[in-house]
C-alpha cells in the first residue's frame, strides 16, 4: 500500500496550479517549484462560490433572453408599450454577448462543482472561463466602437 509522503494518511493531495504536482502535503508551497498551493478547503469554498455565480448568471441570462425575445417578437405591434428599435446587427450583438455569458455562467458552474469534488482546479475549465471572459469584453469592445 502507498503511503502518502506528508500530513495524514487519507488526505486529499494537493495539486500545483504552476507544475501540475500531485502532492499530499502540510506545506502552504509547492516542494517541486515553490509556487504557492491553496488548502482544499479553500478551493471547495471557491469551488461553491463559482457554483452560485454560474447559476446566477445562467438564470440572468436566460430572464433577459426571454424579455428580449418578447420585446423582439412586439417589434411589429405598434400598440405594445416595449418595442425592440434596433437593428438586425444589434440584435445579433445581443444575442452574442448573452451567449457567451451564459457560456461564462456554465463553465463557472462547471469548474466550481469540479473544485468541490475533486479538491483541486481543472485547468482546462479554468482556461475556458478567461477565454470566455476576454471573447465577453472583445464583444464589448467592437460595440462600443460601432454604437
Ligand atoms: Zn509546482
Amino acid at each position: 500500500m502507498l503511503e502518502p509522503k506528508y500530513g495524514s494518511p487519507g488526505s486529499i493531495p494537493k495539486t500545483c496550479p504552476n507544475c501540475s504536482l500531485d502532492i499530499v502535503t502540510e506545506e502552504m508551497v509547492c516542494p517541486q517549484c515553490r509556487h504557492p498551493l491553496q488548502k482544499v478547503s479553500t478551493l471547495r469554498v471557491l469551488g461553491v462560490v463559482q457554483v452560485i455565480l454560474g447559476i446566477f448568471l445562467m438564470s440572468v441570462m436566460a430572464v433577459l433572453s426571454f424579455l428580449i425575445f418578447n420585446i423582439v417578437r412586439n417589434a411589429d405591434d405598434p400598440s405594445a408599450t416595449t418595442r425592440f428599435t434596433g437593428s438586425d446587427k444589434d440584435l445579433l450583438f445581443i444575442i452574442g454577448i448573452f451567449g457567451v455569458v451564459f457560456l461564462v455562467g456554465v463553465t463557472s458552474f462547471a469548474g466550481g462543482a469540479w473544485q468541490i469534488i475533486f479538491g483541486k482546479r481543472n485547468k482546462y475549465i479554468t482556461r475556458a472561463i478567461l477565454v470566455f471572459g476576454a471573447l465577453f469584453m472583445l464583444i464589448g469592445l467592437v460595440v462600443s466602437f460601432l454604437t
